[in-house]
């Protein structure tokens, strides 16, 4: 409801409103994965799914759904969960648009939705 609610939302942003988002969209963007997996993958030699962990830790943190990411993430198989962690994501992350720290994150969805 919220959703269809905003997308009705006939409000115009002034040009100041939409420099703030900007901006605020920028210093937040390292929390943002915006999907874009040919980027990522096919840096890492372990068809590592990185978006899609991304896309389940946030069902966790932003969207308060942890049975859900927990879900999702334990559908990837067993041994690619206990590889990856190890990846060395180094070049993921100088591509990554959003600068987003993918090791880390990895290794968060390895430790917490296991
Ligand atoms: S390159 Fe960054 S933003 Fe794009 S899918 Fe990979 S982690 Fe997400």
């Amino acid at each position: 409801m919220a959703n269809v609610s905003a997308a009705l939302n006939r409000t115009q942003f002034t040009t100041k409103d939409m420099e703030s988002l900007a901006q605020y969209a920028h210093k937040t963007r390292s929390e943002y994965c915006m999907g874009c997996a040919h980027i990522c993958e096919s840096t890492v030699n372990a068809n590592i799914p990185i978006s899609d962990i991304m896309r389940y830790l946030m069902y966790w943190r932003s969207y308060d759904d942890r049975n859900r990411a927990v879900g999702f993430f334990n559908n990837i198989p067993k041994e690619m969960r206990s590889h990856m962690g190890n990846q060395d994501y180094s070049q993921a992350e100088k591509m990554c648009p959003q600068q987003m720290p993918i090791s880390k994150l990895i290794r968060e969805a390895v430790t917490e939705l296991s």
